[in-house]
């Protein structure tokens, strides 16, 4: 009877199966096919491959009565099921993104190069470019470079390149080469000088004002007629300090009416005064990222350049430049930004925050910069699975940081280890236990070899006060690991109970008076909330843990059992954060 009703029960989920496979295939070629069906529901179910005959005719009447309806009323059945389809569709991206990370047109040798600015910190996004580059070097057997953008003197500084350098190796990112725009200034004034003789370049004197104007209504300024002889005059007035910042710059001669706004007869150098980091102060006119980066890129025998999307703009700009010095030109390949759901990367909000003190600085662990994800206990290899999970897709999407824990979940289960914690304690009483019963030992890992914590224990016992108010008098209750306790008596914010020898079914977690130390948890939690600051973006509590905390390194991993998993944060101060 009873395996009578498993079957019916059985068949009705196969049925429900197979109809909604009929209405997905409907909707995406529209009609439905019996393989189809079958195939997803084998592939779900592997088992039913034995009950092939009977799948068949359930198959058979799901497409027929699907293929029966019209389009509208197909639609209208698939409504209840848009969620499972898209989490489907989301899966298969995920599932083919390694397959999907190829480069098209890779031929011959292989180089690419990682381009930070170190006028800040890095984060996920630059991890994800860094990530797939590295694959990509590995796959195609190629070289990795590291390329320091650093033509910016007032932004960047030499701390920021050793954080850049130390994140990249805590991610495991090597490079092949190091090597510095700054570093080649003279020869980029020598393509400045070929693109002035060849007519393509022309010092401009307009003020910032005019020239936003002119690109906008894309109108050439009297500057761009003057004759090149004119032209290397004010260049070499540029570099040799005669005019103030902001009062000349170098300009290309491209298109001033492109509907491409990169290319409305771009600035290729500007006056800047500054000391910068590595340079001091031999350089006044400094190039813009969009001039050095072709130039040094060809100059380093790059074959390759990976970057995201939202620089597609500028591709023909970069193209533009290399063209007309007849130099050899990279492939790019454009890519989806990496981008997590309520939080941010913006150095100016960040800055502000910071100075509102809503954040303790660029490694608050409710931050997605690499310094912030290592503090918190993210381990380079799941920020890794989360940068190459999309391959070389350009379909931008704001990702949940949940995906980011989940992957790092899965690497830190195995080795984390397992304590008790209690929040908001509440005093459980025990009489009768049993001598042999106080001496206990716990496994710090339910499968991994781990060892165990040892404690003696006394009447003495710390519950959650959540746990405690579901308990009445005569409730049976298991401290879990320990042994089971029949509640007797229920008081304000305390009980007393006596020892059991059977096992009660409920658990409970518990720390025992004789072995406990206190300790604060803070739960992490998004940083804004819509567009602004999540004030609720850590949630601090207080508790009790098992004595073996103090045993914890500065920095391992934990499990508080039915809680979560905690990093520990300060060891003196008892403080963990969520994972
Ligand atoms: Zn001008």
């Amino acid at each position: 009877m009873v395996s009578e009703i498993a079957k019916k029960a059985a068949e009705k989920e196969i049925r429900e199966e197979l109809r909604i496979a009929a209405i997905k295939n409907a909707i995406e070629f529209g009609t439905a096919r019996e393989g189809a069906l079958i195939g997803r529901l084998i592939s779900k179910f592997p088992e039913l491959k034995s009950k092939m005959k009977e799948i068949s005719a359930m198959a058979k009447e799901a497409v027929d009565e699907i293929n029966g309806m019209s389009a509208a009323e197909i639609k209208k059945a698939s409504k209840k099921y848009e969620k499972l389809f898209e989490e489907e569709k989301r899966r298969k991206i995920e599932e083919s993104a390694e397959a999907r990370l190829e480069l098209k047109g890779v031929s011959g040798s292989f180089a690419t190069r990682f381009p930070p600015e170190p006028s800040g910190y890095m984060h996920i996004g630059h991890a994800k470019v860094a990530f797939m580059e590295q694959r990509f070097a590995q796959m195609y057997g190629g070289k990795l470079f590291l390329y320091f953008d650093d033509t910016n003197p007032e932004k960047e500084k030499q701390e920021f390149v050793d954080a850049m350098k130390r994140d990249l190796a805590w991610l495991g990112i090597e490079f092949d080469r190091e090597y510095y725009a700054s570093d080649n200034i003279e020869s980029l004034y020598g393509y400045a000088e070929r693109l002035i003789e060849s007519g393509n370049a022309y010092a401009c004197l307009c003020d910032a004002a005019k020239l936003k104007e002119s690109r906008l209504k894309m109108i050439g300024c009297e500057h761009r007629k003057q004759d090149t002889l004119e032209n290397m005059r004010l260049w070499k007035e540029m570099l040799g300090r005669k005019f103030k910042e902001n009062e000349a710059v170098l300009r290309l001669k491209a298109e001033i009416d492109s509907k491409n706004t990169a290319m409305r007869d771009p600035t290729l150098f500007r006056i800047k005064y500054s000391l910068h980091y590595r340079q001091g102060g031999r350089y006044a006119a400094w190039p813009t990222y969009s001039f050095n980066t072709p130039i040094v890129d060809s100059l380093n025998g790059v074959s390759d350049v990976i970057r995201s999307k939202e620089y597609e703009m500028t591709d023909e700009l970069y193209y533009r430049i290399l063209d007309l010095l007849s130099m050899g030109k990279p492939r790019i390949h454009s890519v989806a930004r990496l981008e997590i759901a309520n939080n941010m990367t913006s150095k100016r909000k960040l800055n502000e925050l910071i100075k509102q003190g809503k954040i303790h600085g660029y490694d608050d662990p409710r931050l997605v910069t690499i310094t912030a994800l290592r503090r918190r206990g993210i381990l380079p290899e799941a920020i890794k699975r989360l940068a190459l999970r999309f391959g070389m897709s350009k379909t931008e999407s704001a990702v949940s940081i949940n995906m980011l824990l989940a992957e790092n979940r899965k690497l830190i289960d195995p080795t984390a280890k397992r304590l008790f914690f209690v929040e908001k304690p509440f005093m459980l009483t025990v009489s009768g236990i049993p001598e042999r019963m106080r001496k206990i030992s716990i496994r710090l890992h339910p499968s991994t070899e781990l060892g165990y914590r040892k404690y003696k224990l006394n009447d003495r016992f710390f519950i959650n006060t959540a746990d405690a108010l579901k308990l009445k008098e005569g409730t049976r209750v298991a401290l879990k690991d320990a042994f089971s306790v029949r509640i007797e008596k229920l008081g304000d914010g305390k009980a007393e109970g006596t020892y059991m020898k059977e096992n009660a079914e409920e658990r409970i977690q518990w720390v025992n008076e004789g072995n406990y130390g206190e300790c604060s948890i803070e739960v992490i939690g998004d940083l804004l909330k819509g567009e602004a600051f999540n004030d609720e973006s850590i949630k601090v509590s207080k508790g009790y843990v098992e004595s073996f905390a103090a045993n914890l390194d500065d920095g391992e991993v934990v499990q508080f059992e039915r809680v979560g998993f905690f990093k520990v944060d300060d060891k003196n101060a008892m403080l963990f954060i969520s994972l």
